[in-house]
């Protein structure tokens, strides 16, 4: 079999291969309706999901899921991550990484072929090519022809095609920022925000040139994936492999009816390559070109089968089966390679990070408290030798309903604290006060405490006066002169 070669091919010997368009030919079978599905279910969560509703009371939003820029809020289902609690998202990150990896150790660019956005909004342009144009040959030949008013005409409404699909794109991007249905009723009113129209059309710029025009030159040449993900693939990776060692001598069918044993099981017709969607002809080995979409297996198989030859010429395989089959041992189920020991620690590690980010996602309090110290001046002595220091307090109350919480001094003995608003009449050691519904609530407090006390440490707790009593506690430091 051809050695795996990990390279970009490079034709030619000039600088810049010259770009060829790709007119891959329709071919139906079991990886062509997965792809399909996969196409559907990505399409239909990135567009649909800003219209879906999440009844979260009256004082947070109701879209499903929604990044609030301006109040710094992530709001997923039933999930609302704030700023201070930005390790969810890193760790939803790292899960993604790690899931990528899991993936391709185990099914080689499965990402590639059949999730990654290039991919998918590639497909669907070209399904909007042979909707337009017809199949390969239809297109062949039109690409070829002359340019009369009939090309012009045809060429201009798929363009407008693939103009719809980028805006509509761009659109749905912005609706993840916005509350969906009042965005779109401002947006059509020219009422929406400068960004969002400036959004719109660099996103539908983008996607029409990457997705309608560059397609598989983006996998090929600009996207840094690929590299990374060959060093993470080993001779126990499935991988879409031609078995050259059951295709080779390829010969003509004619050719190998008349010479019986002469040529292997390849009768060398290209539908593997015709209905690539990067062109890519498997028969030469792996390369970066090939996204591991499989459709050359559909292809293939359908051959094998009009033929009367076994299926699986082109296959799932790795390195190691390819080997053994290649010495004449019966061929293992692909899922065998599935179940090996770096899968499993991958998995391992993915699924403890998801564990732990749901356990600190069920546990974590809906009451926060930070305390800033002034320190301009640090403390100031009053006429009665009394010392008194100044803070900035931040009480969040993360939870969709208003809250009455208590705040008492700790670790400083006869010391009293009123704030900004309540004034000094009111000085405690404990204060109460309203938190709004799902906001951070800013407050002065100035602490007071007696002739003598010298500097230490000092901490406010926060308490939800509520059934749940949450509590977090603010460390930090009261000032004083040294005596
Ligand atoms: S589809 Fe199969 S038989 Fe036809 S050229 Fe490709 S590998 Fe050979
Ligand atoms: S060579 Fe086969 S698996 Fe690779 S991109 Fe082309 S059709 Fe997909």
């Amino acid at each position: 079999m051809n050695s795996p070669s990990h390279i970009p091919h490079l034709p030619g010997a000039g600088l810049y291969e010259s770009s060829r368009t790709v007119h891959n030919k329709r071919i139906d079978g079991p990886f062509r309706r997965f792809k399909w599905l996969v196409m559907l279910v990505t399409l239909a969560i990135y567009y649909g999901t800003p219209w879906l509703r999440w009844d979260r009371g009256p004082y947070a939003p109701d879209q499903a899921v929604l990044v609030d820029l301006a109040n710094r809020r992530f709001y997923m289902f039933g999930i609302e991550i704030w700023p201070h609690e930005f390790y969810f998202v890193a760790g939803l990150l790292i899960m993604a990484g790690i899931g990528l990896f899991l993936v391709t150790s185990a099914v080689g660019r499965a990402w590639c072929g059949y999730s990654c956005p290039q991919t998918v909004w590639t497909d669907l342009f070209q399904h909007v090519d042979r909707l337009i144009d017809g199949d390969r040959n239809a297109r062949i030949r039109l690409d070829n022809a002359p340019w009369t008013w009939g090309k012009v005409m045809r060429r201009a409404f798929k363009w407008a095609i693939y103009l719809v699909i980028g805006f509509w794109t761009g659109g749905a991007w912005i609706m993840y920022f916005a509350d969906a249905p009042t965005l779109v009723y401002e947006f059509w009113r020219g009422e929406a925000a400068p960004a969002a129209y400036i959004t719109v059309a660099v996103l539908t710029l983008t996607t029409v040139t990457l997705g309608g025009f560059m397609r598989e030159q983006v996998c090929i040449y600009m996207c840094p994936w690929p590299r990374i993900q060959t060093a993470m693939m080993d001779e126990k990776s499935l991988l879409v492999t031609y078995k050259d060692w059951r295709g080779e001598p390829r010969g003509s069918l004619k050719k190998a009816e008349k010479n019986p044993g002469a040529f292997g099981d390849c009768i060398d017709c290209q539908q593997c390559v015709a209905v690539c969607p990067t062109g890519w002809d498997i028969r030469k080995g792996p390369d970066i070109s090939c996204i591991t979409c499989a459709l050359c297996i559909d292809a293939c198989d359908r051959v094998m089968k009009d033929i009367g030859r076994p299926r699986g010429l082109i296959d799932y395989a790795t390195l190691e089966d390819c080997a053994r089959e290649q010495s004449g041992e019966a061929p293992r189920p692909a899922w065998k390679a599935l179940l090996r020991p770096r899968t499993l620690a991958y998995l391992l590690i993915w699924s403890s990070i998801g564990l732990a980010l749901l356990f600190a996602l069920g546990t974590r309090s809906r009451t926060d408290l930070t305390v800033s110290p002034d320190r301009n001046p640090p403390f100031m002595l009053m006429s009665d030798g009394s010392v008194r220091n100044s803070y900035t307090l931040k009480l969040r109350n993360m939870e969709n309903r208003p809250r009455t919480m208590d705040v008492a001094l700790e670790r400083l003995p006869g010391a009293t604290m009123w704030t900004g608003t309540q004034g000094k009449d009111s000085a405690a050691a404990r204060q109460r006060v309203e938190v709004p519904a799902d906001q951070t609530l800013t407050l002065r407090a100035y602490v007071q405490a007696p002739q003598g006390t010298r500097p230490t440490e000092l901490a406010f707790r926060l308490t939800a006066l509520d059934e749940k009593g949450e509590s977090d506690v603010g460390e930090t430091t009261f000032d004083a002169p040294e005596q």
